[in-house]
Order: structure tokens, then C-alpha cells, then sequence
């Protein structure tokens, strides 16, 4: 192909989409010239046992190399990472020759406790500097790491300790959130004392928040083993491109977490092609993705792409309504995007419907003239939300949706390849590599007219970056995921979405969050962007609860701008009643929820997803199921008073 040609080809999308999907090892090869190799791989693409691929099998590559190494020679002295806490109101940031330096002192320390390649760590920290280096550590060295959220308490987290089964734990002596001290270590000792297997040793950053009572032969502090350490020269483990990176669980939004397992060379090529086409994220900037490092997108988006791609990355903790100086300020992250010259965000809707509540104004008060674009991915983004942050921050919002199991968007819109508008309500369309369907629920037929409502699936081969397999349990990846239908396999994704005639998908919720009322399937999602439309709301969960005349009927719970409504019979009556009308002119009768209940939170993962499920089961009078990763109790509390007094 002449270069004028290829050129030609790549200016669009459309081209760039359909050569990923005809001829992906051409594709792939080339995307894979992203990142360094240690020795190039033999083969592009091996799914010759699906659905279980290998990508760029025989490369050896490292993802610490490409993270940090590879930077020192054109940008060693340019901010690499940035930690900002609004806790312990400290600011700090490191260079990619600090970084390195900082890794390797991680390394050598976990080395000395007896990590070798392929051995786990567990990652139980706070938003702090330490988290990431012990990534990059394990990485460097090759060991497994598995981040487990430092929100969770001892339960979750004994249940992640027996699973990942690892040699050492690192952690810190406490985490803080607006403001209030969470003790970790005592957490962690009651996780270990309830899980059956033992790490050897336990490393600790204290920050000196909270007192530690260390546990002779076990524990070891940081500050000790770093100063042991200092000079540390740790060279990167060369790894099979399919030695396995990390372990994640997701959010536990459906049910029990699944431990998504990730391989190394298609994960880092899949970081670097998504950071350039999608995210348009080029060397020498600043990225600041707003997540925490124990989902995935604070893998993907905090530590490791922004990283590869030669950015800085910003590392927040704390509320996003909190300034530095402990005072409430809700425009905190809008000062560091001015403050460090932000060219691309990346956050959730829920993040952005906290900030919703507060002035407008504030998204005026900095000079945020340095950003490009806004991502938001986690959940649906309802049209009200995305045209309010859009036009206060005069910025385009790019929805992209994905999961913890792919790793990085499966739709989006590809902001470094065409600079398209995307669709309010939509989260675009397929990114490369991803052959997305939609399929009828029950018959497993392929929905190829516009409009049609269908479960997202995948077609094989899964691209680069997408999950392994369930850590050590293959037999539950194969049968959670995959579904055989006549001619193929399809990953499922458990959503249920259409696609408008331009090919622009809309998300509609999760399959399971389909309500069936008399006969007419309707997705949660089309009833909540309905009723979010109503200026008087700040939030919507709407659930399909049981009904021996109509199947099911929808249920809805509204958390109101004006929270007095709460506590006024004939308000609440009468927004009641205006909700209801608003849901028939959107959507017909048939979707009217049979109540509108206004509560003044909804309950939530720790990740701000709603915990539908569990409103559901509540609604229903049944046992609301595992909610270890439940945020906010009292928010479901509220939902039984309230179903209680009905
Ligand atoms: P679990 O799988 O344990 O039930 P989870 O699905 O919430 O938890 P994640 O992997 O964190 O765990 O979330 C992925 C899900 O989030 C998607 O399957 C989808 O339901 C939802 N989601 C993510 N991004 C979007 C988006 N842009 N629009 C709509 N929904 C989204
Ligand atoms: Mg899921």
C-alpha cells in the first residue's frame, strides 16, 4: 500500500474500523508498533482454542518497561505521576526518573519478602503514590497483582485473599475519606485472621493517620525496607506477551465479583492504541481520570495508559466536592485541570450528578482552556446530565461504554482518529477490533434493523486487552460468558441496548434489569432517562418488581433536587404526579411506573453503580443478596421504610 494510500484509508473511521475487523493481524501488528518489544512476537493472533485468545504470542515485552523505562530517554525529567490528596492535603509529583527510582525501591522490597515472577500481591491501599508504584513493581517483576478496593472491609476483602492466594500484601496504615480516618490495617488483620490462606508478609506505607500495631515476623513498614533499598537497580523481567499482568474482580453489581484475569503484550498494546485513538493523548500531556485504582478503569486509565503514552497522570484522592485546605469546594477538580494543564478527563456519570447539585458557577471559575474532552464511562449517561457538564465546561463529553472485563471501551467515540460529535444518550459506536451484535434475547437471532432491542454481544476472536479467562477457573469464564449459537460463539455482555440507524448503539440497561410489564419488554434505562428529563430530579433508579396482574411493573425511586419534598405530603403527590405524565408522553402508558417514591440517596456499589438488584429484592420482599460492595447502607434502609409503610 502507498503511503498516500494508507494516509487516505486512516483519515476516517469507518476505514480504520473495517481494517481491524478484515484483516486484524495486519490491524494488530501494526498497532502493536505502539510498544516496545524485547523480541518481537511469531504470531499475531492465536485463537485456534476459542474463545480463549492469545495475542502476539513468542513477544516478550513488559508493561513497567513501557509505563516508565522507555520514557527516560526523551522525558525523564517531565512529570510522570502527580498525587493530589484533598485528605491529607499534600501535593506531590513525581517524575518519570523519580518514578523509576521509586518502582525499583518497590521491586527490590518485594523481592527481599520473597516475590518472585508469577508469584501475587495483594494491593489494599488507599489513593496514594505507594499503590501505584507497588503496581509498576509487580509488574517489573513480573508478579500477579490483584488491587482490591481500599473501600471494601474485612469480608470482601478475606474472600479476594483466598482467591488470589497471594505471598505479600501491601497496604497503608489508613485511607480517609471527606475528611474522616479509615483505619486499614485493622481491616486487613481481620481479613487475614478470617481467610484460610496466609500471605508470608505484609508491607506498609504509613501515612501516620491512624496508629499500626505491626505483627512481629509478618509486617514490614516501607519506609524501612525503601531506606534498605534505596539504590536499587531491579531490571525488567522480560514476560511472554500471555504471561498473565493482573487479576481485578468486578464490581459486584449483578452478584458475586468475578476475577478477570489479564495478559500482558495484548494489554499493553490495547493501552496504547486506546490512549492515541480514543482518548487523543500525546506525549508530554497531563491525563486526569477521576476513578480509584481498584476498578479497572484506574488500571487502565490512572496507572497504566496514560503512563505508556508518555503523560502524566494524575492520582486524585478525595471527594470531588472537597478543596484542599479541607473546605468544601466543589470545583477542586476543574483547579487541577487549570493547575496542570489537563488535556483529557476521564470520570463517571455519577461523579458528574454530585457535582450537579452544586453551583454551576463553579464549573466557570477555572481556566480550562488546556482540555479537549471529557470521558465518562461506568453507567448509562442520561441526556440531562451529559448536555449540563458539556455546556458548563464547553468541552465535547465522550460517553464510551466497556467493562472490567474488556479492559478498555468496546464503544466509544474514536476522539484521535475524527473529531465526530458524538450522540447525547449514546455511548457511539464500535471501537476497532470489537465485532459488536446485538441478538434477540430468547432466539439468539441477529437484530440487524434499526431500533431493535437486543442483548450486546461479542463475536470471536476477543481483540487485545480483553480478559484471559476467570482466574483459575476456565470452566466458569466459558460458561458465565460464552454462549454457543448455531455457526458461532458469543461473548455475552449482560446488557441489553439497539442501535439507531447510523449504527450509534444506546445502552438500555442490564439484562437482567428488563421489565416485562403485560408483555412489553423496556428496559430500566429508557424509564430512568425519562423521568431524569424532569427538572426536579437529581437522581432515578427505576426497578420491574413482581405483579400477579401484569408480570412485572415498574417501581421508581427518585432522589428530588429539593430534598423537602421528603417531608411535604402534597409536593411529593403532586411531583409524583408529574413524573408519571412525563413517562407517558416519553414512553406510553405501559412503562408509568405504579409508584414514584422519593428517598435522599440511592444504595450503590463503592464504584457509583446502582445496586438495582438489591432495590428489587427489596421491593419484592426477598433477601437483597451479596452487598459487600454496597456503599451507603442507609440508602437501602431507606428503600425498606419505605416499602415497608406502603
Ligand atoms: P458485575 O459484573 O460484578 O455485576 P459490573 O458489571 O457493574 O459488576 P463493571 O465491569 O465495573 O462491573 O461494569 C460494567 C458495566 O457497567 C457494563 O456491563 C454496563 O452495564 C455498565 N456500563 C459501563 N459503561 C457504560 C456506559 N457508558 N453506558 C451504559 N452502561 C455502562
Ligand atoms: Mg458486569
Amino acid at each position: 500500500m502507498s503511503r498516500r494510500h494508507r494516509r487516505q484509508d486512516m483519515s476516517s473511521y469507518a476505514e480504520f474500523y473495517r481494517q481491524s475487523i478484515d484483516q486484524p493481524d495486519v490491524f494488530w501488528a501494526g498497532q502493536a508498533q505502539l510498544i516496545d518489544w524485547h523480541k518481537p512476537f511469531d504470531r499475531v493472533c492465536n485463537d485456534d482454542k476459542p474463545p480463549f485468545v492469545h495475542w502476539f504470542e513468542g513477544g516478550l515485552t513488559n508493561l513497567c518497561h513501557n509505563a516508565v523505562d522507555r520514557h527516560l530517554q526523551d522525558r525523564a525529567d517531565q512529570a510522570a505521576l502527580i498525587c493530589v490528596s484533598s485528605e491529607t492535603r499534600q501535593e506531590k509529583t513525581y517524575t518519570f526518573r523519580q518514578l523509576l527510582a521509586e518502582v525499583q525501591r518497590m521491586a527490590a522490597s518485594l523481592q527481599a519478602l520473597g516475590v518472585q515472577k508469577g508469584d501475587r500481591v495483594l494491593i489494599y491501599m488507599p489513593m496514594m503514590a505507594e499503590a501505584a508504584f507497588a503496581m509498576l513493581a509487580c509488574a517489573r517483576i513480573g508478579a500477579i497483582h490483584c488491587v482490591v478496593f481500599g473501600g471494601f472491609a474485612s469480608g470482601s476483602l478475606a474472600s479476594r485473599i483466598d482467591d488470589a492466594a497471594p505471598k505479600v500484601i501491601v497496604s497503608a496504615d489508613a485511607g480517609s475519606r471527606g475528611g474522616k480516618v479509615v483505619a486499614y490495617k485493622p481491616l486487613l488483620d481481620e481479613a487475614i485472621r478470617l481467610s484460610s490462606h496466609q500471605p508470608d508478609a505484609v508491607l506498609l506505607a504509613d501515612r501516620q493517620l491512624a496508629p499500626m500495631a505491626l505483627v512481629a515476623g509478618r509486617d514490614h513498614l516501607w519506609a524501612k525496607l525503601r531506606e534498605k533499598h534505596f539504590d536499587a537497580q531491579v531490571p525488567c523481567e522480560w514476560l511472554d506477551s500471555t504471561a498473565i499482568s493482573y487479576t481485578i474482580y468486578t464490581s459486584g453489581t449483578t452478584g458475586k465479583p468475578k476475577g478477570v484475569q489479564r495478559d500482558t503484550g495484548g494489554y499493553a498494546v490495547a493501552l496504547a492504541a486506546s490512549m492515541k485513538h480514543i482518548f487523543d493523548g500525546r506525549a508530554g500531556e497531563t491525563f486526569f481520570s477521576t476513578s480509584d485504582i481498584g476498578w479497572v478503569v484506574g488500571h487502565s486509565y490512572i496507572v497504566y495508559g496514560p503512563l505508556i503514552a508518555g503523560m502524566a497522570t494524575i492520582l486524585y484522592e478525595g471527594l470531588p466536592t472537597q478543596g484542599m485546605d479541607g473546605q468544601p469546594d466543589g470545583a477542586i477538580w476543574w483547579s487541577l485541570v487549570e493547575k496542570y494543564k489537563v488535556t483529557g478527563m476521564f470520570s463517571a456519570p455519577t461523579a458528574v450528578r454530585v457535582l450537579k447539585k452544586q453551583d454551576p458557577a463553579l464549573l466557570k471559575k477555572y481556566d480550562l482552556s488546556s482540555l479537549r474532552a471529557l470521558f465518562l464511562a461506568g453507567e448509562p449517561l442520561d441526556e440531562p446530565t451529559a448536555r449540563w457538564i458539556s455546556e458548563g465546561l464547553n468541552v465535547p463529553i465522550i460517553d464510551n461504554y466497556w467493562q472490567t472485563e474488556s479492559g478498555w471501551p468496546i464503544l466509544a467515540i474514536a476522539n484521535g482518529i475524527e473529531k465526530k460529535p458524538g450522540r447525547f444518550g449514546s455511548p457511539g459506536v464500535p471501537m476497532y477490533g470489537y465485532k459488536v451484535k446485538l441478538l434477540h434475547e430468547s432466539t439468539g437471532e441477529e437484530l440487524t434493523r434499526p431500533g431493535e432491542k437486543g442483548v450486546v454481544v461479542l463475536e470471536g476472536p476477543t481483540p487485545p486487552g480483553f480478559m484471559q479467562t476467570v482466574w483459575q477457573d476456565d470452566a466458569r469464564f466459558v460458561n458465565t460468558y460464552w454462549k454457543t449459537l448455531p455457526g458461532k460463539t458469543v461473548y455475552s455482555t449482560f446488557d441489553w441496548g439497539i442501535r439507531d440507524k447510523d449504527g450509534y448503539y444506546f445502552i438500555l440497561g442490564r439484562t437482567d434489569d428488563v421489565i416485562n410489564v403485560a408483555g412489553h419488554r423496556l428496559g430500566t434505562r429508557e424509564i430512568e432517562e425519562s423521568i431524569s428529563g424532569h427538572a426536579q430530579v437529581a437522581e432515578v433508579a427505576v426497578v420491574g418488581v413482581a405483579d400477579a396482574l401484569k408480570g412485572q411493573v415498574a417501581m421508581a425511586f427518585v432522589v428530588p433536587k429539593d430534598s423537602g419534598v421528603l417531608h411535604d405530603n402534597a409536593a411529593s403527590l403532586k411531583l409524583e404526579g408529574e413524573i408519571m405524565k412525563r413517562v407517558d408522553s416519553d414512553l406510553g402508558a405501559v412503562a408509568r411506573p405504579a409508584r414514584v417514591r422519593f428517598v435522599t440517596a440511592l444504595p450503590k456499589t463503592r464504584s457509583g453503580k446502582l445496586l438495582r438488584r438489591a432495590i428489587q429484592a427489596v421491593c419484592e420482599g426477598r433477601d437483597a443478596g451479596d452487598l459487600t460492595t454496597m456503599d451507603d447502607p442507609a440508602a437501602l434502609q431507606q428503600i425498606r421504610d419505605q416499602v415497608a409503610a406502603a
